[in-house]
């Protein structure tokens, strides 16, 4: 089996990586480290059975694969709302460039989706088949709007050109290798934390999101890319939904830290609830998420706090 991963040296990327290598795939990672480090698939760099490729994925690329995970986006707002156009570029003409690719090679291909589709829902918890409510022309949109369009073109190239698809609607995930300066709320309380910060809080801290561990997540996605047929979009996180308060909380109890927290503006259009309902991914990959938050989140801690001093044994 030849797996090509796009965006494999991001966060989550680098984990599918290093599962596909440990399963002795022939691994090929395509990234142009624009939010990704060359650090994170250090652990696979020599593994005869991997090849990473220095490519952006708004240039067309052909390789013969026959699997195709398309995870190249920068994912944490700070990071996609730097150039929105760029990200609403990479989100549609990458995955055209992705799913032409897959065409050719006649490889299947999962595209990696987001709850960001679902936008500020309505509907809660979330279901594959809400059409969610998302604000086109807010700060948010380039990435919400972008993935929303490439599942449209996902069901396209599978309509028109007989592509073999899968969509996976990724919640929210965290785990070793998050990036330190990514903005995202598990790592930003994380490094403040460890730092003797106060944690910053958005809004009144009373919004809510399901968190999945990392591995758990990489083991839906290879056990969806594997599914016989296109069972269409599946929601993959962990269903255990908690307010940023409690997150704070359990960061601040976890690393010890007593800086407490501090409130800052809401963002624009922050999703006041999130939470995926599972069921369709239970039913057809027969996976449930095993990482408790309090394990998955003293192992995060132990990696970021060995970055952030890298002199410790943390
Ligand atoms: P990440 O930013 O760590 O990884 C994205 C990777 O894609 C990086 O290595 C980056 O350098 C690379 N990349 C970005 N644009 C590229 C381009 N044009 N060409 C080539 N490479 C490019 O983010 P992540 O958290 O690992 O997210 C991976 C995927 O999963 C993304 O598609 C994201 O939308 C999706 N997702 C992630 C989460 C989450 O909570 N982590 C939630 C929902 C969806
Ligand atoms: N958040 C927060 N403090 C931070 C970073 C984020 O309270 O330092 C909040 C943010 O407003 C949102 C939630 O945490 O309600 C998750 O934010 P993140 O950027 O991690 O992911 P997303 O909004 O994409 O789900």
């Amino acid at each position: 089996m030849r797996s090509l991963v796009t965006g494999g040296a991001g966060f989550v990327g680098s984990h599918l990586c290093e599962a596909l290598v440990a399963r002795g795939d022939d691994v090929v990672c395509v990234d142009n480290f624009y939010t990704g480090r060359r650090a994170n698939v250090a652990a696979v760099a020599d593994a005869p059975n991997f090849e990473l490729i220095e490519h952006d994925v708004n240039t067309p690329l052909a390789l013969e694969v026959d699997r195709v995970f398309h995870l190249a986006c920068p994912a944490s707002p700070v990071h996609y709302q730097r150039d929105r156009i760029w990200t609403l570029r990479t989100a549609v003409l990458g995955t055209m460039n992705v799913l032409e690719l897959a065409r050719t090679a006649k490889a299947r291909v999962l595209i990696a989706s987001t709850s960001e589709v679902y936008g500020d829902p309505l509907v809660h918890p979330q279901v594959e088949t809400y059409w969610g409510n998302v604000n086109p022309i807010g700060p948010r949109a380039c990435y919400d709007e972008g993935k929303r369009c490439a599942e449209t073109l996902t069901v396209g190239y599978a309509d028109q050109h007989q592509v073999q698809t899968r969509i996976a609607r990724i919640f929210n995930t965290y785990g070793p290798r998050m990036d330190l300066d990514d903005g995202r709320v598990v790592s930003n309380f994380i490094v403040q934390a460890l730092r003797g910060e106060a944690l910053t809080l958005y809004g009144d801290g009373r919004q809510t999101r399901s968190f999945c561990f990392v591995t758990d997540l990489v083991a839906a996605l290879i056990a969806l890319i594997e599914t016989p047929s296109d069972p269409g979009p599946v929601n993959l996180g962990n269903p255990a939904e908690i307010t940023m308060v409690e997150l704070a909380a359990a960061v601040l109890a976890l690393t010890g830290a007593t800086s407490g927290t501090r409130h800052q503006a809401a963002p624009i259009d922050d999703p006041a609830r999130r939470r995926p309902d599972i069921t369709k991914a239970q039913r057809i990959l027969g996976w449930t998420p095993q990482v408790e938050l309090a394990d998955g989140l003293r192992a995060t801690i132990a990696d970021l706090g060995a970055r952030l001093d890298p002199t410790s044994s943390a």
